[in-house]
């Protein structure tokens, strides 16, 4: 399911308590598609989070592989 790019999904994303994570990129990767940046993929958090069941999702590593469809 795609996931609505508002300021309340960008709140309750998680990603910024990922390894995976470099600090001051974007957030909300799975409703705004891939980091710019080159990530080296250290793990992903995605289930533990609130919009993970709330939008239906089934993937992780959104950072990297692209956005919820
Ligand atoms: S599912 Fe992952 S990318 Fe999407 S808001 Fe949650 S932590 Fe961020
Ligand atoms: S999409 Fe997954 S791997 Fe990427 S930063 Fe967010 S929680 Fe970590």
């Amino acid at each position: 399911m795609e996931v609505p790019d508002t300021p309340e999904n960008t709140e309750s994303c998680i990603c910024g308590g990922c390894p995976t994570y470099i600090v001051g990129d974007k957030l909300l990767y799975c409703s705004v598609g891939k980091s710019d940046l080159e990530l080296e993929q250290k793990g992903c958090i995605c289930t533990d989070c609130a919009l993970w069941p709330e939008y239906d999702l089934s993937k992780e590593y959104y950072c990297t592989e692209g956005k919820a469809e």
